[in-house]
């Protein structure tokens, strides 16, 4: 018998309804449930939040070395280190670099040149002292034309120690950086909680 004649006489092909068809691969778990089937594509948190967090992972490096230390920095913007996974970016001009390294000795006559740097970046704006040099002095310590610490001339806002400090300790350094940055702005939890307890005892001697 020719079957292929017999399907054609009896089979009718249906168009299967849109509501019945299913996305291929999508499972229950994939699902956003509660406030997300109410509210899709929303998402809830602070403005400051959402600014810490892009800042924190978006900080453009100034490139710029005073001595030795500035090799290390270099070796970690290498494929090695990857400072990029940070969201480090080497950008040659201040204006729109967001932190300074710096990696080397401050002598007296380069230090009115790194305040004007800082003083072209735009805020809000971070610094790393790189090693011993940079925090203060070094091996220089109370130099005659060696400035002991570039917190003399600029604020500092994470020392990274050693002589040189290696790219790992560098790396480490940035994360405290981003934690302080995660942190700007918003009260500490403790802070919160002895200002709640203040209050309480405000409203209980009412
Ligand atoms: S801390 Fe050491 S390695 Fe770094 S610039 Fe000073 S002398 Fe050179």
């Amino acid at each position: 018998m020719d079957v292929s004649k017999k399907l054609r006489g009896t089979v009718r092909i249906q168009e299967a309804p849109m509501t019945d068809v299913k996305v291929m691969g999508s499972q229950e778990s994939e699902i956003a449930p509660g406030v997300w089937q109410h509210a899709p594509g929303v998402v809830t948190t602070s403005l400051q939040t959402a600014l810490n967090w892009g800042r924190q992972n978006s900080m453009w490096y100034l490139t710029f070395g005073l001595a030795c230390c500035a090799i290390e920095m270099m070796a970690t913007g290498g494929s090695r280190y990857d400072f990029d996974r940070f969201g480090m970016v080497p950008w040659p001009s201040p204006r729109q670099a967001d932190l300074m390294i710096v990696s080397g000795t401050v002598t007296e006559k380069m230090a009115p040149r790194v305040r004007t740097l800082w003083e072209q970046m735009a805020e809000p704006r971070y610094v790393i002292a790189m090693g011993a040099c940079a925090t203060n002095g070094g091996p220089y310590h109370q130099g005659y034309n060696v400035v002991d610490g570039v917190d003399k001339v600029i604020p500092v806002d994470v020392y990274v120690p050693g002589c040189p400090p290696r790219p790992e300790a560098l790396l480490y350094g940035v994360v405290q950086l981003q934690r302080k940055i995660n942190v700007a702005g918003k009260q500490e939890p403790e802070k919160q909680k002895q200002e709640k307890v203040e209050s309480e005892a405000v409203k209980e001697d009412v």
